[in-house]
Parts: structure tokens; C-alpha cells; sequence
């Protein structure tokens, strides 16, 4: 969740769990008066907790929490923590994406955890300050959130492209009227007077009231196509484009932008206006709602198809499409477990933003583990190693008399890796995504054992650090595509996680780290070499020292303004 002071504080939800399925980190421990702290006593400054009881009035008519109570109280945890931070009334800019996974049912115990994750200034009102995070947890929140941010600022042009590019299924035509319900039948309006228990002491509306009202609108267009109780499974980034204060009158209006077989898209729109006589009207916000119909078994049912009307709103229903299509990929790319998740992900223009997300972040938490051992050590290059679960990671760390931005440079053009790599025999750029992210094609030796070449399709995404202390980033990951399939001429090899990260250590002095997820078809090597049993890990980083101190001088004049 964001919020605005003037400008913006990221700030994330730790956690919200019920009495009955509280989660908690490892490393974490509850303290007498109930704060969560580290094993050394440390509690971030800007945490904020709060517990509450399930009541009757919390609840919708089936007796669970209703989301628009719930959302109320996230957005009153989520506000105090940005006050710690800010020292200055803040007000909520925008909310993630949220899914409802569990209801929870009257006199269970709701506890939130709020803290900031990271300041992001993106205007001049207030200077806030930077967050500092402490702990390993609070070091790779405070970098994904950069990630998310940047995800968040690309998700219109994803909208737009995929529906420039790909062609949505308009079967329209196709389809029997006689089983559609015109979205025209589904449409609410509504009016509230916001008034001071809605606001702050500053007058200003909470926003977790308006996400509640509008909750509360979407709910009943959505009642409106299935004629029975719908339940709310996920919510589009929240996003306030300005303002309402008290005496405002806020108009609510819904309708259901698409049904597809056991969804619907809800669409909610918020304008305020102060007078009866005014005819201007302030858009507020937007949010677009998924719901499920759940028949006694709690299994989703099939819903009638809908009717758009002509002009915005079939529009809006192709939007939805999109929209679909894009939380089915974010959810599946971002939340996944990195142990559950295929090797290589198909790539594909809607999802790009999500897998260089994904890509990105599964690195720096790699990078955060804080189970690396230190394996062994030959003329200042260390070998450290991770055994965890179903994977072992390894990565090599040395420090380089080079200057980071140039190491960084000439590491994340993979073109001129066969220069010093001899597991990368040649490389093909496939295609420059955009200036940090481009698809290669590997060709690698023949591996000892093996009778074919291997061959790799790869993402490489590298980001430069946003902060002071954090490091620049060349990320890794296999993906698919379709103008790059399996050949018989070549095995196929997969890199789940691997990249780089380089550290300024000085004036022409950066630490250079290699990371690796060893991934089953790589694992007898790895293990070879982390067993001694062979020095090539040691050989190929020395290249790397060389390669890297043999160009330390020509940084290509397009990139000098890195
Ligand atoms: P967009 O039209 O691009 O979706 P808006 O902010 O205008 O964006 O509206 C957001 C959603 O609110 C729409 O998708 C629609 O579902 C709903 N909405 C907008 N205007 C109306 C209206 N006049 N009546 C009912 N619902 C509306």
C-alpha cells in the first residue's frame, strides 16, 4: 500500500491473518507486549500492530468479516505506520493487488502488522526521509518494493499493448442471447455524504472507507447478474487520484464489465462533488473487482454470459479480458513459490512486466538468504553455498580493482561473454525488451558426460541500485518462446535463478558476486566443484577478473549516463 504525504511512502502489509491461521516469520519472536521482534531485540521503528475481534457488526449476512471492514482496518494500520515514518498526517495513495484466500468468521481475532517498507520521493511538498532496513527480511523488502513499484508504473502500458497486440477472443457474435443478461441490468449507483467519523482529524476521507463503499456498490452489481451472494476473490491495485474531505458527497457507481465462466469483472468508479448546484465532478478512484458465485459444496459456479453495451462498455469488456489475463500471470509469477514454479516460464508481451519482476526478485532474495556457508577459498575468490530443501545454490565473490558501473556494464552484455566464459560458446540477442531487459540465445559446450551441446534461452534483466548500499543487479531466468523451440541438435538447459551483483567497495574497487540455483541438469557439476573435485568455478571467475580489468577503460559512451 502507498501512501501520500505529498509524496510517496511505500509501505507494505506484513501480514493479515485470522486467529485461526496466523503465519509468522521464523526469525521473528512475540515479545511480553506483543511486538515482534528479532533474536537481537530489534523491532522496526515504523511497525505498527493491531488486533481486533470479530463482531456481528463486522460481518456480511453469512456471518464472515466483511471485506470492506477488513479493508478499513489495513488501511488504519497501514496510515499509522506511515505516520511513524513521516511525522505528518498521511493519507493512502494506492493499494497492491489483494486476494482473499480464507473468510473469517465472528469472534476469531484479526491481527495486522503494518510497516514501511520504503520512501519512494516523487514530489517536492515534504522530503521524507529513507527508510534504513535493518534486518536480512527488511533489506529484501525494501528492494522488491522498488521492483513492485516499477511494475505498478508499467501496468497501463501492459493493458495497452496487450490489446493492441493480442487478439481477445470476441466470440460476441457467437454466443446464444438467449442465456446472456445485458450488463445494462447489473448496473448501481449510489451516493454517501462523507462525514467526520469517515475522516481523519484533518478532515480528509480514509481511504480505507472509500474502498469499503465501493466494496459495498461492486457486491450488489455483482448480485445483480448471478441473483445470489457473490464473494469477492481479488482486488486491482487501488489507485486515488486525488482527494475527498468531509461534507464531500461521494457518487459510487458499478457494473459488471465481464463474466467469464466462473468470474466476473466488477468495475467501480468513485467521483466526488461538494454542492448539490455543482455540476463538476472529481474522479476519486477506480477499482476493478473479481467474484465468484460458491454453490453449497463451495464450489465456484458457472455464470450467465453478459451483454455489454455498445461503445465503453464493450470496451471496457475487452479490458477485462486483458485484465484477466494479466492477474492470472502476476499471481501465478509473483506468488509462486520458487520451488513449485516450471523451470522456464513462457514469454509473452502481457506478461513481460511480471517475469522481469520476478526475475529480479528472486535474486535479491536469493542474495538476502542468511544461510550462506563459506565452501572454500582460493587466491581471494570465495565460494559460499546454500543447501536448502529441493535446491543447491552456490556463488563465487571476489573484489575487483574496476570501477562498479563499468563491471556492471560490460557483465550485463552477454554478448561478450564468451570472451571469458568458456560455458558459453556463442550468444544470440533475441530480443532488447527495453533498455534493462533483453532475451539471449546460449549456445554452451559440449559438458563432460554429455554427447550434445547445450542450449539456453534466457532473460537477463539488470537494474541499476536505487539506494546507496544497494547493489546493481544482473538477473537470470530461463523462459520460453516459440521462435526458439528445442532442437534435436542441442539439449536443452534450464537456469532457474543466476546473476550477478556488484557492490561498490571504493573508487575503483567493487565486489563482484556470481549467484547460481543449481538446477537438476547443472547439479553434478555444481557439486563437483563445490566438492573440490574440480577448480573450474575458480578458473572461470579468474577470466571474469581478467576480462574485467582488461576492458576497465572503455565504457562505451551510450551508457556513460548510467
Ligand atoms: P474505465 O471506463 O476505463 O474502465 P472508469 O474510471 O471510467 O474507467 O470506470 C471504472 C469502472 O467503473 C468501469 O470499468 C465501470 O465498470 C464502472 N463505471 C464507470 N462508469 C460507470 C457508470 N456510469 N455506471 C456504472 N458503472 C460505471
Amino acid at each position: 500500500m502507498i501512501q501520500n504525504v505529498g509524496n510517496h511512502l511505500r509501505r507494505g502489509i506484513a501480514s493479515v491473518f485470522s486467529g485461526r491461521t496466523s503465519r509468522k516469520s521464523a526469525s521473528r519472536a512475540e515479545h511480553a507486549d506483543g511486538a515482534m521482534v528479532d533474536s537481537e531485540g530489534y523491532r522496526s521503528p515504523t511497525e505498527v500492530q493491531m488486533s481486533q475481534m470479530v463482531l456481528p457488526c463486522h460481518t456480511n449476512q453469512r456471518g464472515e468479516l466483511s471485506v470492506g471492514q477488513l479493508l478499513k482496518w489495513v488501511d488504519t494500520a497501514a496510515c499509522l505506520s506511515a505516520e511513524r515514518h513521516a511525522g505528518c498526517p498521511c493519507v493512502t495513495a494506492s493499494m497492491d493487488d489483494i486476494y482473499f484466500e480464507h473468510t473469517i468468521s465472528v469472534g476469531q481475532v484479526v491481527n495486522i502488522k503494518a510497516k514501511v517498507n520504503r520512501a519512494f520521493n516523487s514530489s517536492m511538498e515534504v522530503k521524507l526521509k529513507q527508510t534504513t532496513p535493518r534486518t536480512e527480511e527488511e533489506k529484501t523488502e525494501h528492494s522488491v518494493a522498488a521492483e513492485r513499484r516499477r511494475m505498478r508504473l508499467l501496468y497501463a502500458d501492459t493493458i495497452k499493448d496487450l490489446l493492441a497486440n493480442c487478439a481477445i477472443q470476441d466470440d460476441l457474435e457467437s454466443r446464444d442471447c438467449s442465456c446472456m443478461v445485458p450488463a445494462e441490468k447489473t448496473r448501481v449507483e449510489s451516493v454517501e455524504l462523507v462525514l467526520p467519523p469517515h475522516a481523519n482529524h484533518q478532515g480528509n476521507t480514509f481511504g480505507g472507507q472509500i474502498m469499503a463503499w465501493m466494496e459495498n456498490v461492486a457486491t450488489i452489481a455483482a448480485s445483480r447478474l448471478c441473483r445470489a451472494h457473490p464473494t469477492l476473490k481479488a482486488i486491482e491495485m487501488f489507485h486515488f487520484r486525488g482527494p475527498s474531505q468531509v461534507g464531500d458527497r461521494l457518487v459510487l457507481k458499478a457494473i459488471v464489465n465481464n463474466a467469464f465462466k466462473h468470474s466476473m469483472e466488477v468495475g467501480v468508479c468513485v467521483e466526488a462533488y461538494r454542492q448539490e448546484a455543482e455540476t463538476h465532478r472529481r474522479h476519486i478512484n477506480s477499482a476493478f473487482m473479481t467474484f465468484v458465485v460458491l454453490d453449497a459444496d463451495e464450489q465456484p459456479r458457472t455464470l450467465p454470459w453478459i451483454r455489454p453495451q455498445p461503445g465503453d462498455g464493450e470496451r471496457r469488456y475487452r479490458e477485462a479480458s486483458a485484465r484477466k489475463k494479466i492477474r492470472l500471470d502476476r499471481k501465478y509469477i509473483v506468488s509462486c513459490k520458487q520451488g513449485e514454479m516450471p523451470l522456464s516460464v513462457p514469454w509473452d508481451p502481457s506478461n513481460q512486466v511480471y517475469l522481469s519482476y520476478n526475475n529480479v526478485s528472486s535474486l535479491k532474495m536469493l542474495v538476502a538468504k542468511d544461510n550462506w556457508v563459506l565452501s572454500s577459498e582460493v587466491n581471494q575468490v570465495r565460494l559460499y553455498t546454500l543447501e536448502e530443501d529441493k535446491f543447491l545454490s552456490f556463488h563465487m565473490e571476489m573484489s575487483v580493482h574496476v570501477d562498479t558501473t563499468q563491471a556492471f556494464l560490460l557483465l550485463s552484455d552477454l554478448l561478450r561473454r564468451p570472451e571469458w566464459d568458456k560455458h558459453y560458446r556463442s550468444v544470440e540477442l533475441v530480443q532488447q525488451v527495453d533498455e534493462d531487459d533483453a532475451i539471449y540465445h546460449v549456445i554452451s559446450p559440449v559438458l563432460g558426460g554429455d554427447t550434445k551441446p547445450q542450449d539456453f534461452v534466457i532473460l537477463a534483466s539488470r537494474r541499476k541500485p536505487c539506494d546507496n548500499g544497494d547493489p546493481y543487479v544482473i538477473a537470470m531466468r530461463s523462459v520460453t518462446l516459440p521462435t526458439h523451440p528445442e532442437t534435436p541438435a542441442y539439449r536443452r538447459g534450464e537456469t532457474l535463478c543466476s546473476g550477478f551483483c556488484f557492490w561498490r567497495e571504493g573508487d575503483q574497487l567493487t565486489k563482484v558476486s556470481y549467484y547460481n540455483q543449481a538446477t537438476p541438469g547443472f547439479l553434478n557439476y555444481v557439486t563437483t566443484n563445490v566438492a573440490g573435485l574440480s577448480s573450474e568455478f575458480y578458473t572461470t571467475f579468474k577470466a571474469c577478473e581478467q576480462f574485467l580489468l582488461d576492458n576497465r577503460n572503455d565504457l562505451a559512451p551510450s551508457l556513460q549516463t548510467l
